[in-house]
Protein backbone atom coordinates (compact mmCIF):
# COMPACT_ATOMS: atom_id res chain seq x y z
CA UNK A 1 0.00 0.00 0.00
CA UNK A 2 2.66 2.37 0.24
CA UNK A 3 4.15 1.91 -3.05
CA UNK A 4 0.76 2.38 -4.70
CA UNK A 5 0.48 5.55 -2.32
CA UNK A 6 3.63 6.52 -4.01
CA UNK A 7 3.15 5.95 -6.77
CA UNK A 8 -0.08 7.85 -6.39
CA UNK A 9 1.42 11.12 -5.57
CA UNK A 10 3.55 10.48 -8.41
CA UNK A 11 0.52 10.39 -10.63
CA UNK A 12 -0.76 13.76 -9.00
CA UNK A 13 2.47 15.72 -8.96
CA UNK A 14 2.17 15.29 -13.33
CA UNK A 15 -0.90 16.90 -15.52
CA UNK A 16 0.51 15.24 -18.46
CA UNK A 17 -2.10 12.50 -19.18
CA UNK A 18 0.41 10.51 -20.66
CA UNK A 19 2.48 10.06 -18.26
CA UNK A 20 0.08 9.35 -15.73
CA UNK A 21 -0.48 6.28 -17.77
CA UNK A 22 3.58 5.38 -18.34
CA UNK A 23 3.43 5.62 -14.26
CA UNK A 24 0.33 3.51 -13.79
CA UNK A 25 1.20 0.97 -16.18
CA UNK A 26 5.22 0.41 -14.68
CA UNK A 27 3.66 0.56 -11.32
CA UNK A 28 1.19 -2.07 -12.73
CA UNK A 29 3.60 -4.77 -14.16
CA UNK A 30 6.27 -4.19 -11.38
CA UNK A 31 3.27 -6.79 -9.41
CA UNK A 32 2.04 -10.07 -9.12
CA UNK A 33 -1.40 -10.41 -10.66
CA UNK A 34 -3.57 -10.33 -7.57
CA UNK A 35 -1.60 -7.23 -6.71
CA UNK A 36 -1.98 -5.95 -9.93
CA UNK A 37 -5.58 -6.44 -9.99
CA UNK A 38 -6.30 -5.11 -6.29
CA UNK A 39 -4.19 -1.48 -7.28
CA UNK A 40 -5.85 -1.13 -10.85
CA UNK A 41 -9.36 -1.32 -8.20
CA UNK A 42 -8.13 1.50 -5.69
CA UNK A 43 -6.75 3.48 -8.74
CA UNK A 44 -10.44 3.81 -10.58
CA UNK A 45 -11.13 5.05 -6.36
CA UNK A 46 -13.31 1.92 -5.13
CA UNK A 47 -13.17 -0.29 -2.66
CA UNK A 48 -14.98 -2.61 -4.76
CA UNK A 49 -15.73 -3.70 -8.49
CA UNK A 50 -18.75 -1.95 -9.82
CA UNK A 51 -21.02 -4.75 -9.75
CA UNK A 52 -20.30 -6.19 -6.11
CA UNK A 53 -22.46 -5.46 -3.23
CA UNK A 54 -20.54 -4.68 -0.69
CA UNK A 55 -20.31 -1.49 0.53
CA UNK A 56 -18.49 0.09 3.29
CA UNK A 57 -20.98 2.55 4.46
CA UNK A 58 -18.08 4.39 5.99
CA UNK A 59 -19.18 8.06 5.14
CA UNK A 60 -17.56 11.21 6.14
CA UNK A 61 -18.45 11.65 9.29
CA UNK A 62 -17.41 8.58 10.35
CA UNK A 63 -14.11 8.79 8.75
CA UNK A 64 -13.91 12.62 10.74
CA UNK A 65 -15.07 11.03 14.41
CA UNK A 66 -12.05 8.63 13.06
CA UNK A 67 -9.32 11.00 12.30
CA UNK A 68 -10.66 13.09 15.48
CA UNK A 69 -10.25 10.48 17.74
CA UNK A 70 -6.74 8.53 16.22
CA UNK A 71 -4.66 12.16 15.62
CA UNK A 72 -6.27 14.39 18.87
CA UNK A 73 -6.43 16.75 16.92
CA UNK A 74 -9.03 19.57 17.91
CA UNK A 75 -12.00 20.80 15.56
CA UNK A 76 -10.41 23.76 14.58
CA UNK A 77 -7.72 21.74 13.71
CA UNK A 78 -9.10 19.27 11.30
CA UNK A 79 -11.63 21.73 9.95
CA UNK A 80 -8.36 23.90 8.68
CA UNK A 81 -6.64 20.47 7.42
CA UNK A 82 -9.45 19.84 5.77
CA UNK A 83 -10.07 23.31 4.07
CA UNK A 84 -5.84 23.20 2.67
CA UNK A 85 -6.81 20.30 0.69
CA UNK A 86 -10.75 19.86 0.14
CA UNK A 87 -10.49 16.39 0.50
CA UNK A 88 -10.44 13.96 3.26
CA UNK A 89 -8.00 11.77 2.26
CA UNK A 90 -5.80 15.13 2.06
CA UNK A 91 -6.39 16.42 5.52
CA UNK A 92 -5.89 12.69 6.81
CA UNK A 93 -2.41 12.67 5.39
CA UNK A 94 -1.98 15.84 7.29
CA UNK A 95 -3.52 15.23 10.81
CA UNK A 96 -1.60 11.68 11.18
CA UNK A 97 1.87 13.09 10.34
CA UNK A 98 2.83 12.67 13.67
CA UNK A 99 1.80 9.15 13.80
CA UNK A 100 5.30 7.09 14.52
CA UNK A 101 4.71 3.62 15.25
CA UNK A 102 3.06 3.17 12.25
CA UNK A 103 3.88 -0.29 9.83
CA UNK A 104 3.18 -0.02 6.41
CA UNK A 105 -0.20 -2.04 4.83
CA UNK A 106 0.07 -4.88 2.30
CA UNK A 107 -2.27 -4.48 -0.58
CA UNK A 108 -4.18 -7.62 0.47
CA UNK A 109 -4.44 -6.52 3.78
CA UNK A 110 -5.81 -3.32 2.50
CA UNK A 111 -8.19 -5.29 0.57
CA UNK A 112 -9.67 -7.04 4.21
CA UNK A 113 -9.66 -3.99 5.79
CA UNK A 114 -11.88 -2.97 3.38
CA UNK A 115 -13.89 -5.96 3.17
CA UNK A 116 -14.05 -6.39 6.96
CA UNK A 117 -15.06 -2.74 7.10
CA UNK A 118 -18.16 -3.73 4.87
CA UNK A 119 -19.38 -6.71 6.99
CA UNK A 120 -19.38 -4.99 10.15
CA UNK A 121 -22.44 -3.45 11.78
CA UNK A 122 -23.15 -0.11 12.78
CA UNK A 123 -21.44 2.37 12.93
CA UNK A 124 -19.59 1.94 16.62
CA UNK A 125 -18.15 -1.33 15.37
CA UNK A 126 -16.97 0.41 11.63
CA UNK A 127 -15.74 3.36 14.15
CA UNK A 128 -13.82 1.42 16.21
CA UNK A 129 -12.11 -0.84 13.24
CA UNK A 130 -11.30 1.71 11.35
CA UNK A 131 -9.43 4.02 13.75
CA UNK A 132 -7.72 0.89 14.46
CA UNK A 133 -6.66 0.82 10.74
CA UNK A 134 -5.53 4.46 10.97
CA UNK A 135 -3.48 3.91 14.04
CA UNK A 136 -1.43 1.37 12.32
CA UNK A 137 -0.59 2.45 8.85
CA UNK A 138 1.96 5.20 7.79
CA UNK A 139 0.10 8.76 7.39
CA UNK A 140 1.04 8.41 3.43
CA UNK A 141 -1.39 5.23 3.46
CA UNK A 142 -3.91 6.34 5.40
CA UNK A 143 -4.64 9.40 2.87
CA UNK A 144 -4.90 6.62 0.34
CA UNK A 145 -6.88 4.57 2.25
CA UNK A 146 -9.33 7.46 3.34
CA UNK A 147 -9.18 8.11 -0.26
CA UNK A 148 -10.65 4.79 -1.40
CA UNK A 149 -13.05 5.25 1.40
CA UNK A 150 -14.50 8.25 0.00
CA UNK A 151 -14.43 6.75 -3.62
CA UNK A 152 -12.65 9.50 -5.33
CA UNK A 153 -8.37 10.04 -5.30
CA UNK A 154 -8.28 13.15 -6.79
CA UNK A 155 -5.20 12.79 -8.76
CA UNK A 156 -6.69 13.68 -11.78
CA UNK A 157 -7.15 9.70 -12.67
CA UNK A 158 -10.25 8.84 -13.96
CA UNK A 159 -10.92 5.20 -15.06
CA UNK A 160 -10.34 6.11 -18.69
CA UNK A 161 -6.86 6.57 -18.06
CA UNK A 162 -6.50 3.32 -15.57
CA UNK A 163 -8.02 1.56 -18.87
CA UNK A 164 -5.05 3.30 -21.15
CA UNK A 165 -2.71 2.06 -18.81
CA UNK A 166 -3.86 -1.64 -19.03
CA UNK A 167 -3.74 -0.80 -22.60
CA UNK A 168 0.05 -0.06 -22.55
CA UNK A 169 1.05 -2.40 -19.70
CA UNK A 170 -0.76 -5.53 -20.97
CA UNK A 171 0.22 -4.33 -25.23
CA UNK A 172 -3.46 -4.54 -25.65
CA UNK A 173 -6.08 -2.65 -27.93
CA UNK A 174 -7.53 -0.27 -25.62
CA UNK A 175 -11.06 -0.52 -27.22
CA UNK A 176 -10.83 -4.05 -26.35
CA UNK A 177 -9.67 -3.11 -22.66
CA UNK A 178 -13.11 -0.72 -22.35
CA UNK A 179 -15.02 -3.59 -23.77
CA UNK A 180 -13.97 -6.25 -21.43
CA UNK A 181 -14.31 -3.73 -18.66
CA UNK A 182 -17.64 -2.54 -19.66
CA UNK A 183 -19.06 -5.96 -19.72
CA UNK A 184 -17.23 -7.38 -16.41
CA UNK A 185 -17.53 -4.17 -14.61
CA UNK A 186 -14.20 -5.45 -12.71
CA UNK A 187 -11.10 -3.52 -13.82
CA UNK A 188 -9.29 -6.09 -11.70
CA UNK A 189 -10.53 -8.79 -13.76
CA UNK A 190 -10.05 -7.17 -16.95
CA UNK A 191 -6.29 -6.26 -15.80
CA UNK A 192 -6.51 -10.16 -15.31
CA UNK A 193 -7.63 -10.86 -18.95
CA UNK A 194 -5.25 -8.34 -20.29
CA UNK A 195 -2.15 -9.92 -18.79
CA UNK A 196 -3.45 -13.11 -20.21
CA UNK A 197 -4.45 -12.08 -23.48
CA UNK A 198 -7.79 -13.52 -22.97
CA UNK A 199 -9.75 -10.01 -23.08
CA UNK A 200 -12.14 -11.91 -26.25
CA UNK A 201 -13.06 -14.18 -23.07
CA UNK A 202 -14.71 -11.55 -21.08
CA UNK A 203 -18.86 -11.70 -20.55
CA UNK A 204 -21.48 -10.02 -19.41
CA UNK A 205 -22.91 -11.76 -16.67
CA UNK A 206 -26.07 -11.93 -15.20
CA UNK A 207 -26.31 -9.23 -12.18
CA UNK A 208 -23.65 -7.52 -12.50
CA UNK A 209 -24.84 -4.24 -13.96
CA UNK A 210 -23.39 -2.67 -16.93
CA UNK A 211 -23.54 1.23 -17.88
CA UNK A 212 -26.67 3.19 -19.09
CA UNK A 213 -26.57 4.41 -22.52
CA UNK A 214 -27.14 7.87 -21.72
CA UNK A 215 -28.55 11.21 -24.06
CA UNK A 216 -27.86 14.29 -25.19
CA UNK A 217 -29.88 17.82 -24.98
CA UNK A 218 -30.96 18.68 -28.21
CA UNK A 219 -32.90 22.60 -27.73
CA UNK A 220 -35.65 22.21 -30.62
CA UNK A 221 -36.99 19.83 -33.27
CA UNK A 222 -35.29 21.55 -35.58
CA UNK A 223 -31.79 20.30 -33.79
CA UNK A 224 -33.49 16.86 -34.53
CA UNK A 225 -33.86 17.35 -38.40
CA UNK A 226 -30.02 18.12 -38.42
CA UNK A 227 -28.76 15.54 -35.91
CA UNK A 228 -30.94 12.66 -37.87
CA UNK A 229 -31.21 13.83 -41.41
CA UNK A 230 -32.47 10.13 -41.84
CA UNK A 231 -35.12 10.39 -40.04
CA UNK A 232 -35.54 8.25 -36.20
CA UNK A 233 -37.77 7.40 -33.76
CA UNK A 234 -39.56 9.38 -31.05
CA UNK A 235 -40.39 8.00 -27.26
CA UNK A 236 -42.39 9.95 -24.52
CA UNK A 237 -39.54 11.31 -21.83
CA UNK A 238 -40.71 9.65 -18.52
CA UNK A 239 -39.88 11.30 -15.72
CA UNK A 240 -39.00 8.84 -13.17
CA UNK A 241 -35.80 7.11 -11.62
CA UNK A 242 -33.83 4.77 -14.73
CA UNK A 243 -33.64 0.89 -13.84
CA UNK A 244 -32.02 -2.20 -15.22
CA UNK A 245 -33.47 -5.07 -14.97
CA UNK A 246 -31.56 -8.59 -14.74
CA UNK A 247 -33.68 -11.92 -14.84
CA UNK A 248 -32.58 -15.24 -14.67
CA UNK A 249 -33.15 -18.41 -13.08
CA UNK A 250 -36.12 -17.37 -11.25
CA UNK A 251 -34.71 -14.21 -9.89
CA UNK A 252 -35.14 -9.95 -10.48
CA UNK A 253 -33.15 -7.84 -9.59
CA UNK A 254 -32.98 -3.81 -10.33
CA UNK A 255 -30.44 -1.69 -10.87
CA UNK A 256 -30.08 2.47 -10.40
CA UNK A 257 -27.87 4.89 -12.71
CA UNK A 258 -25.32 4.36 -9.97
CA UNK A 259 -25.35 0.92 -10.40
CA UNK A 260 -26.86 -0.07 -6.82
CA UNK A 261 -29.55 -1.89 -6.45
CA UNK A 262 -33.12 -1.04 -6.08
CA UNK A 263 -35.29 -3.00 -3.69
CA UNK A 264 -38.11 0.04 -3.51
CA UNK A 265 -40.35 -1.56 -5.91
CA UNK A 266 -40.99 -5.44 -5.06
CA UNK A 267 -44.67 -5.20 -6.81
CA UNK A 268 -42.21 -5.03 -10.14
CA UNK A 269 -40.62 -8.15 -9.57
CA UNK A 270 -43.58 -10.55 -10.26
CA UNK A 271 -44.73 -9.57 -13.53
CA UNK A 272 -41.11 -9.53 -14.73
CA UNK A 273 -40.10 -12.67 -13.35
CA UNK A 274 -43.45 -13.82 -15.20
CA UNK A 275 -41.66 -13.08 -18.73
CA UNK A 276 -39.67 -16.20 -20.06
CA UNK A 277 -36.10 -16.65 -20.14
CA UNK A 278 -33.40 -14.47 -18.78
CA UNK A 279 -32.71 -11.05 -20.26
CA UNK A 280 -31.58 -7.36 -19.06
CA UNK A 281 -33.88 -4.29 -19.98
CA UNK A 282 -33.54 -1.26 -19.49
CA UNK A 283 -36.52 1.42 -18.46
CA UNK A 284 -37.71 3.91 -16.37
CA UNK A 285 -39.66 3.18 -13.26
CA UNK A 286 -42.72 5.65 -12.80
CA UNK A 287 -45.54 6.41 -10.80
CA UNK A 288 -48.76 5.89 -13.10
CA UNK A 289 -52.43 6.46 -11.94
CA UNK A 290 -55.26 6.13 -14.20
CA UNK A 291 -52.97 5.88 -17.09
CA UNK A 292 -51.00 9.09 -16.32
CA UNK A 293 -48.02 9.26 -14.83
CA UNK A 294 -47.32 11.18 -11.19
CA UNK A 295 -45.41 13.93 -11.01
CA UNK A 296 -42.36 12.46 -10.00
CA UNK A 297 -41.97 14.97 -6.79
CA UNK A 298 -45.01 13.02 -5.37
CA UNK A 299 -43.59 9.88 -6.84
CA UNK A 300 -40.28 10.53 -5.00
CA UNK A 301 -41.75 9.48 -1.71
CA UNK A 302 -41.68 5.65 -2.41
CA UNK A 303 -37.52 6.11 -2.39
CA UNK A 304 -35.44 5.08 0.38
CA UNK A 305 -38.55 3.31 1.73
CA UNK A 306 -38.50 -0.67 1.94
CA UNK A 307 -41.04 -2.10 4.36
CA UNK A 308 -41.47 1.10 6.22
CA UNK A 309 -44.72 2.10 4.65
CA UNK A 310 -46.87 -0.90 3.59
CA UNK A 311 -49.66 1.10 2.02
CA UNK A 312 -47.11 3.35 -0.03
CA UNK A 313 -47.13 0.64 -3.00
CA UNK A 314 -51.13 1.04 -2.89
CA UNK A 315 -51.21 4.51 -3.09
CA UNK A 316 -48.65 5.27 -5.48
CA UNK A 317 -48.08 1.81 -7.59
CA UNK A 318 -45.06 1.79 -9.79
CA UNK A 319 -44.74 1.28 -13.01
CA UNK A 320 -42.07 -0.07 -15.33
CA UNK A 321 -41.49 1.12 -18.86
CA UNK A 322 -39.13 -0.49 -20.81
CA UNK A 323 -37.69 0.97 -23.90
CA UNK A 324 -34.37 -1.57 -24.20
CA UNK A 325 -33.08 -5.06 -24.28
CA UNK A 326 -29.31 -5.50 -24.00
CA UNK A 327 -28.87 -9.04 -23.42
CA UNK A 328 -31.00 -12.19 -23.53
CA UNK A 329 -30.38 -15.79 -23.44
CA UNK A 330 -26.98 -15.22 -23.38
CA UNK A 331 -26.43 -13.31 -26.24
CA UNK A 332 -25.51 -10.05 -25.73
CA UNK A 333 -26.82 -7.90 -28.11
CA UNK A 334 -25.89 -4.53 -27.34
CA UNK A 335 -24.45 -3.77 -30.99
CA UNK A 336 -27.69 -4.68 -32.90
CA UNK A 337 -29.32 -1.51 -33.91
CA UNK A 338 -32.11 -0.11 -31.90
CA UNK A 339 -35.06 -1.59 -34.65
CA UNK A 340 -33.70 -5.09 -34.20
CA UNK A 341 -32.98 -4.72 -30.05
CA UNK A 342 -36.59 -2.92 -30.33
CA UNK A 343 -38.25 -6.46 -32.29
CA UNK A 344 -36.87 -9.15 -29.71
CA UNK A 345 -38.09 -6.95 -27.29
CA UNK A 346 -41.19 -6.63 -28.93
CA UNK A 347 -41.85 -10.47 -28.72
CA UNK A 348 -40.43 -10.61 -24.98
CA UNK A 349 -43.24 -8.50 -23.71
CA UNK A 350 -45.77 -9.60 -26.01
CA UNK A 351 -47.23 -11.59 -23.32
CA UNK A 352 -48.31 -8.29 -20.90
CA UNK A 353 -48.27 -5.95 -24.12
CA UNK A 354 -51.72 -4.33 -22.72
CA UNK A 355 -51.57 -2.09 -20.02
CA UNK A 356 -55.19 -3.45 -18.74
CA UNK A 357 -53.05 -6.87 -18.22
CA UNK A 358 -50.21 -5.55 -16.00
CA UNK A 359 -49.85 -2.21 -15.65
CA UNK A 360 -46.64 -2.39 -13.96
CA UNK A 361 -44.78 -3.62 -16.93
CA UNK A 362 -45.34 -1.05 -19.83
CA UNK A 363 -43.84 -1.10 -23.20
CA UNK A 364 -43.17 2.57 -24.52
CA UNK A 365 -44.49 3.87 -27.96
CA UNK A 366 -42.39 5.12 -30.14
CA UNK A 367 -43.36 6.92 -33.27
CA UNK A 368 -41.24 7.38 -36.27
CA UNK A 369 -40.54 10.94 -37.15
CA UNK A 370 -37.98 12.40 -39.51
CA UNK A 371 -39.88 16.10 -40.62
CA UNK A 372 -39.42 18.98 -37.82
CA UNK A 373 -43.21 18.64 -37.88
CA UNK A 374 -43.01 15.00 -37.01
CA UNK A 375 -40.44 16.05 -33.68
CA UNK A 376 -42.72 18.78 -32.95
CA UNK A 377 -45.88 16.71 -33.01
CA UNK A 378 -44.17 14.02 -30.79
CA UNK A 379 -43.34 16.62 -28.18
CA UNK A 380 -46.50 18.34 -27.67
CA UNK A 381 -48.24 14.57 -27.72
CA UNK A 382 -46.09 13.95 -25.22
CA UNK A 383 -46.47 17.02 -22.87
CA UNK A 384 -50.79 16.40 -23.13
CA UNK A 385 -49.72 12.82 -21.70
CA UNK A 386 -48.02 14.12 -18.93
CA UNK A 387 -44.80 13.41 -19.57
CA UNK A 388 -41.54 15.97 -19.51
CA UNK A 389 -40.44 16.10 -23.32
CA UNK A 390 -39.08 13.51 -25.63
CA UNK A 391 -35.99 10.69 -26.32
CA UNK A 392 -35.22 11.02 -29.95
CA UNK A 393 -33.33 8.03 -30.61
CA UNK A 394 -31.34 7.01 -34.36
CA UNK A 395 -32.67 3.62 -35.25
CA UNK A 396 -29.83 2.03 -36.44
CA UNK A 397 -27.88 2.82 -33.68
CA UNK A 398 -26.22 0.79 -31.06
CA UNK A 399 -26.73 0.30 -27.47
CA UNK A 400 -23.65 2.33 -26.33
CA UNK A 401 -23.47 1.77 -22.17
CA UNK A 402 -22.18 4.19 -20.28
CA UNK A 403 -21.83 7.01 -22.74
CA UNK A 404 -23.64 10.38 -23.53
CA UNK A 405 -23.61 10.56 -27.25
CA UNK A 406 -25.71 11.59 -30.40
CA UNK A 407 -27.62 8.33 -31.36
CA UNK A 408 -29.85 9.49 -28.48
CA UNK A 409 -31.21 13.17 -28.05
CA UNK A 410 -33.50 14.84 -25.02
CA UNK A 411 -36.22 17.44 -25.78
CA UNK A 412 -37.80 18.96 -22.56
CA UNK A 413 -39.85 21.03 -21.95
CA UNK A 414 -37.65 24.73 -21.00
CA UNK A 415 -38.68 25.71 -17.84
CA UNK A 416 -38.98 29.62 -16.54
CA UNK A 417 -35.56 30.89 -15.20
CA UNK A 418 -35.68 32.80 -11.68
CA UNK A 419 -33.74 35.52 -11.12
CA UNK A 420 -32.47 35.28 -7.26
CA UNK A 421 -30.06 36.77 -4.88
CA UNK A 422 -27.15 35.61 -2.92
CA UNK A 423 -27.43 35.54 0.58
CA UNK A 424 -24.73 33.18 2.10
CA UNK A 425 -21.89 31.41 0.46
CA UNK A 426 -19.95 28.44 1.39
CA UNK A 427 -16.10 27.18 0.29
CA UNK A 428 -16.53 24.32 -2.43
CA UNK A 429 -14.98 21.17 -2.33
CA UNK A 430 -11.63 20.05 -3.96
CA UNK A 431 -10.07 22.02 -6.82
CA UNK A 432 -12.55 24.93 -5.35
CA UNK A 433 -11.25 24.72 -1.43
CA UNK A 434 -10.22 27.74 -1.33
CA UNK A 435 -12.81 29.89 -3.15
CA UNK A 436 -16.59 30.37 -1.99
CA UNK A 437 -17.98 28.56 -4.96
CA UNK A 438 -21.00 27.02 -3.38
CA UNK A 439 -23.96 29.73 -3.32
CA UNK A 440 -27.16 29.81 -1.08
CA UNK A 441 -30.09 32.44 -2.65
CA UNK A 442 -33.41 33.95 -2.17
CA UNK A 443 -35.79 35.10 -3.66
CA UNK A 444 -38.25 38.46 -2.14
CA UNK A 445 -41.10 38.29 -0.05
CA UNK A 446 -42.26 41.60 0.31
CA UNK A 447 -39.24 43.28 2.11
CA UNK A 448 -37.58 39.87 3.22
CA UNK A 449 -35.78 37.22 1.77
CA UNK A 450 -36.51 33.20 1.67
CA UNK A 451 -33.96 31.02 1.11
CA UNK A 452 -35.11 28.83 -2.01
CA UNK A 453 -31.99 26.97 -2.93
CA UNK A 454 -28.16 26.36 -3.63
CA UNK A 455 -26.06 26.27 -7.05
CA UNK A 456 -22.58 25.35 -7.09
CA UNK A 457 -22.02 25.42 -10.75
CA UNK A 458 -22.93 27.68 -14.07
CA UNK A 459 -20.17 30.36 -13.18
CA UNK A 460 -16.49 30.63 -14.31
CA UNK A 461 -13.73 30.03 -12.47
CA UNK A 462 -12.43 33.63 -13.05
CA UNK A 463 -16.13 34.77 -12.19
CA UNK A 464 -15.85 32.33 -9.15
CA UNK A 465 -12.62 34.18 -8.03
CA UNK A 466 -13.93 38.37 -8.69
CA UNK A 467 -16.81 36.69 -6.60
CA UNK A 468 -14.66 35.30 -3.32
CA UNK A 469 -12.81 38.55 -3.00
CA UNK A 470 -16.49 40.56 -3.26
CA UNK A 471 -17.83 38.22 -0.60
CA UNK A 472 -15.43 38.12 2.01
CA UNK A 473 -15.60 42.33 1.71
CA UNK A 474 -19.36 42.01 1.97
CA UNK A 475 -19.32 39.30 4.90
CA UNK A 476 -22.60 40.20 7.33
CA UNK A 477 -22.14 37.01 9.43
CA UNK A 478 -18.82 34.60 9.64
CA UNK A 479 -20.52 31.17 11.00
CA UNK A 480 -17.43 29.21 10.18
CA UNK A 481 -18.16 26.85 7.35
CA UNK A 482 -20.72 29.36 5.85
CA UNK A 483 -21.06 33.37 5.60
CA UNK A 484 -24.23 35.34 5.24
CA UNK A 485 -23.52 38.08 2.92
CA UNK A 486 -24.96 41.34 1.76
CA UNK A 487 -27.67 40.33 -0.32
CA UNK A 488 -26.26 42.09 -3.90
CA UNK A 489 -25.22 39.71 -6.17
CA UNK A 490 -28.67 38.83 -8.19
CA UNK A 491 -28.12 35.65 -10.77
CA UNK A 492 -30.29 34.14 -13.24
CA UNK A 493 -31.14 30.49 -12.07
CA UNK A 494 -32.25 27.52 -14.43
CA UNK A 495 -33.76 24.66 -12.29
CA UNK A 496 -35.01 20.90 -13.37
CA UNK A 497 -38.25 21.58 -11.22
CA UNK A 498 -39.55 22.68 -7.85
CA UNK A 499 -40.11 21.00 -4.95
CA UNK A 500 -41.51 21.71 -1.05
CA UNK A 501 -39.21 21.72 0.92
CA UNK A 502 -38.33 22.28 4.82
CA UNK A 503 -34.70 23.14 4.17
CA UNK A 504 -35.54 26.75 2.72
CA UNK A 505 -37.14 29.44 4.31
CA UNK A 506 -39.30 30.08 1.19
CA UNK A 507 -40.70 26.32 2.06
CA UNK A 508 -39.71 25.22 -1.54
CA UNK A 509 -36.85 24.00 -3.08
CA UNK A 510 -35.41 24.56 -6.91
CA UNK A 511 -34.06 21.52 -8.01
CA UNK A 512 -30.94 20.74 -9.82
CA UNK A 513 -30.54 24.48 -9.68
CA UNK A 514 -27.63 25.78 -11.79
CA UNK A 515 -26.38 29.67 -12.59
CA UNK A 516 -27.55 30.98 -15.89
CA UNK A 517 -25.74 34.44 -15.40
CA UNK A 518 -25.26 36.87 -13.31
CA UNK A 519 -27.27 39.61 -13.56
CA UNK A 520 -25.35 43.02 -12.33
CA UNK A 521 -28.31 44.74 -14.86
CA UNK A 522 -30.77 43.52 -12.03
CA UNK A 523 -31.20 45.62 -8.90
CA UNK A 524 -32.67 43.50 -5.86
CA UNK A 525 -35.82 44.82 -5.61
CA UNK A 526 -36.54 43.73 -8.64
CA UNK A 527 -35.74 39.96 -8.45
CA UNK A 528 -38.21 36.89 -8.36
CA UNK A 529 -40.64 36.76 -5.71
CA UNK A 530 -42.22 33.63 -3.27
CA UNK A 531 -45.29 34.09 -4.96
CA UNK A 532 -43.86 33.55 -8.57
CA UNK A 533 -42.10 30.30 -7.43
CA UNK A 534 -45.61 29.45 -5.87
CA UNK A 535 -46.97 30.17 -9.61
CA UNK A 536 -44.10 28.23 -10.96
CA UNK A 537 -44.49 25.09 -8.75
CA UNK A 538 -48.31 25.14 -9.08
CA UNK A 539 -48.16 25.29 -13.01
CA UNK A 540 -45.81 22.52 -12.95
CA UNK A 541 -48.12 20.47 -10.81
CA UNK A 542 -50.85 21.06 -12.89
CA UNK A 543 -48.59 20.08 -16.44
CA UNK A 544 -48.27 16.58 -14.45
CA UNK A 545 -51.68 16.04 -13.39
CA UNK A 546 -53.44 16.92 -16.73
P1 LIG B 1 -32.11 13.74 -18.02
O1 LIG B 1 -32.29 13.02 -16.71
O2 LIG B 1 -32.99 14.91 -18.19
O3 LIG B 1 -30.66 13.97 -18.33
O4 LIG B 1 -32.60 12.73 -19.15
C1 LIG B 1 -32.02 11.50 -19.38
C2 LIG B 1 -32.81 10.42 -18.70
O5 LIG B 1 -34.13 10.33 -19.20
C3 LIG B 1 -32.29 9.06 -18.95
O6 LIG B 1 -31.19 8.74 -18.17
C4 LIG B 1 -33.48 8.18 -18.60
O7 LIG B 1 -33.47 7.92 -17.20
C5 LIG B 1 -34.65 9.05 -18.86
N1 LIG B 1 -35.56 8.58 -19.89
C6 LIG B 1 -36.86 8.87 -19.83
N2 LIG B 1 -37.51 8.37 -20.89
C7 LIG B 1 -36.60 7.71 -21.65
C8 LIG B 1 -36.68 6.99 -22.89
N3 LIG B 1 -37.82 6.84 -23.54
N4 LIG B 1 -35.52 6.47 -23.37
C9 LIG B 1 -34.35 6.63 -22.73
N5 LIG B 1 -34.22 7.31 -21.56
C10 LIG B 1 -35.33 7.84 -21.01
Amino acid sequence: MLRFAQTSESIAATSKKLEKTRIVAEYLVSLDLDDAARAALFFTGRAFPRFAEEVTQVGGSLIWQALAAVSGASAAEMEAAYRRYGDLGGAAGELLAGQTESRSLSLAEAQNALRELAARRGPGQKLDLLSHILRRVTPLEAKYFVKILTGELRIGLVEGLVEEALARAYKAQLADIQRANMLTGDIGETLRLASTGRLAEARLRLFHPVGFMLASAAETPEDLVSAFPQGGVAEDKFDGIRAQVHKGSGKVKLFSRTLDEIVEFPELEAPLRSLSGEFILDGEIVGWRNGRPVAFTEFQRRLGRKHAELFLPLELPASLIVFDLIWQNGELILDQPWTERRAWLEALLAPIRQPADSPAVQLSSPSPASAESDWEAAFQAALARGHEGIMAKAADSPYVPGRRGRYWLKLKRPLATLDVVVTAVEYGHGRRHAVLSDYTFSVRDGDRLLTVGKAYSGLTDAEIRELTGYFHQHTVEDQGFRLRVQPTIVLEVAFNNIQRSNRHESGFALRFPRIVRLRPDKPVAEIDTLERVRELYELQQGNQQR
